[in-house]
């Protein structure tokens, strides 16, 4: 069983949640070669460890936050909100109750 710690719920089941998948991909322009973008969407590494890996929080706040999980043991090492003007509201709103 993985637990997913969301910033803005606290720990939840990953049942909660939906894997989206690779968070490291960076893809193509919009106008890049069809190459590219076979490439960018269907070529995955399958990583043995530390993974960064985005989980949309479907049953929960709704967020989408980027999760760097061994593949492994399922350790959670970080969780944090993907977007990243979310990213600086969350912050903002830690610092107000610290
Ligand atoms: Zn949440």
């Amino acid at each position: 069983m993985i637990r997913i710690k969301c910033p803005f719920c606290g720990e939840r089941d990953h049942s909660e949640f939906t894997y989206g998948g690779d968070a490291s991909i960076v893809y193509p322009a919009l106008d890049a070669s069809a190459e590219e973008w076979h490439d960018a969407v269907f070529l995955r590494e399958n990583i043995r460890g530390m993974q960064s890996e985005t989980w949309h929080h479907v049953n929960g706040c709704r967020m989408w936050l980027v999760v760097q999980r061994d593949t492994v043991t399922h350790e959670i090492r970080s969780v944090r909100p993907a977007h990243e003007a979310t990213a600086k509201l969350f912050a903002a709103s830690e610092e107000e109750v610290a």
